[in-house]
């Protein structure tokens, strides 16, 4: 089994479209004051900045630290040619997000291609291709070669960059001597809450582990967490490569710097996660049945709705009518910090035989003068009408044309960080 993890992915994307930032502690995440850190350079890593780690506290270590806004979009270019590296040495590969994936390297055996050669080879076309840095982990099963490929990256000591050997493997007469200093922490699915009722029952080591039998761990960490743990004491890892998992859904998520107050305010952000929405399915050439819209209030509680169409969409029109109407379901009993929409149960866009048209009120040319102008109460096709959209953005800009919600006191303003749940609200209220 094979781990590849690229290094400081998004942050390290930056600096190649920037190559100004080279050396400058650089992250991506949220600058606002509800900001978190989505990923660091290993110059902000020096000062003890890590991704989730809240922007302000980031900033208080760091207070030279740069903060970029995500962008999505570059970082989807980047994770596909990664795919594509990866593809080429076996398709037998299982991607972890963006920047991480298995690989089942079996069946490289009959072409006699040695690991340690197919790892380095892997990471050097990463390098020369991409420009990026990557860890490759080897091992017997996935357990090992995640942990490998942990061990196989750079290093923060004291204050100092230490760099890491690029590719580790944990060959089998070493398994046990690697399962002896490792926390149970650093294991797969164990995550604070886990760690804590170990560490109660005296567990803090995998070694400890073994020296409980499942039926106590069960007891206390549920059946499934008993069986994986019981497995990894051992060195066992049973979970097998998922090849070329399919995306299930998209979906756009923003906390927001200063929380939204009534339905008519949740229904114009909306309209902008609608967009967000429509163009990362057009983008997949995908039309979506399923929609979710979720709502997360200051008092922490939320609150989620779904509807599943017999007909997808891919438009903003068409998206933001029923995840409005899903939220118009909705008791908004308190201010809203959280707002996400996600869309599912995709079909392919050719096979998607419903046509929609839509009553176009008017549209009015923007203020640069680029926009197709549509004349009052005349009904268009609306897949035109959207096509027609993507094309003018294709050859002008972003923001050369948008939908009225979408417009703002300097133009057009699109929403680039996808997802942005991850990086907390763009500006401070
Ligand atoms: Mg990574």
């Amino acid at each position: 089994m094979l781990h590849v993890d690229l290094d400081a992915f998004f942050a390290s994307v930056e600096i190649l479209d920037d190559p100004s930032l080279a050396g400058k502690p650089v992250c991506v995440g949220g600058a606002g004051a509800r900001g978190v850190i989505a990923s660091a350079s290993y110059e902000a890593r020096r000062y003890g900045v890590h991704s989730a780690m809240p922007s302000v506290i980031a900033l208080r270590m760091c207070p030279d630290l740069i903060i970029l806004p995500g962008r999505f979009e570059r970082y989807e270019v980047y994770s596909r040619r990664f795919h594509d590296i990866i593809n080429d040495l076996t398709p037998n590969y299982e991607p972890l997000g963006l920047d991480e994936a298995f690989c089942d390297l079996r069946s490289l055996r009959r072409l006699s291609v040695a690991p340690l050669e197919a790892a380095a080879r892997l990471r050097g076309r990463i390098g020369d291709e991409l420009g990026l840095l990557s860890g490759v982990g080897l091992g017997r099963n996935k357990l090992f070669a995640k942990l490998a490929s942990k061990r196989s990256k750079p290093r923060v000591v004291n204050g100092g960059l230490v760099e890491g050997p690029g590719v580790v493997w944990v060959s089998r007469d070493l398994e046990s001597a690697w399962l002896e200093e490792l926390p149970v922490r650093a294991l797969w699915g164990v995550g604070p809450a886990t760690a804590a009722k170990l560490e109660k029952l005296g567990l803090r080591y995998v070694r400890d582990l073994a020296l409980v039998d499942e039926s106590t761990l069960a007891h206390h960490v549920g059946p499934a967490m008993a069986a994986s743990l019981s497995a990894y004491a051992k060195g066992e890892d049973f979970r097998e490569v998922v090849a070329q998992r399919e995306v299930k859904s998209v979906g756009h998520d923003q906390t927001f710097a200063r929380s939204l107050e009534g339905v008519d305010a949740v229904l114009e952000a909306m309209k902008v996660h609608a967009a967000v929405v429509a163009r990362a399915l057009r983008g997949q050439s995908r039309v979506a049945r399923t929609f979710t819209v979720i709502v997360r209030f200051d008092d922490r509680t939320s609150v989620s709705r779904s509807q599943t169409l017999a007909f997808g969409l891919d438009d903003e029109v068409g998206i933001a009518a029923i995840a409005g109407a899903l939220v118009q379901s909705m008791e908004l009993h308190n201010l809203v910090r959280l707002l996400a929409l996600h869309a599912s149960s995709f079909l392919e866009r050719s096979r998607n035989a419903m046509q929609l048209t839509f009553a176009i009120d008017t549209v009015t040319p923007d203020t640069r003068n680029r926009a197709v102008e549509v004349g009052r109460d005349r009904q268009v096709g609306h897949e035109a009408l959207r096509d027609a959209v993507d094309e003018i953005r294709r050859r002008f800009g972003r923001t050369s044309v948008g939908t009225a919600s979408e417009l703002r006191e300097d133009g057009v303003t699109i929403v680039t960080q996808r997802g942005s749940h991850a990086f907390g609200p763009e500006q401070t209220p």
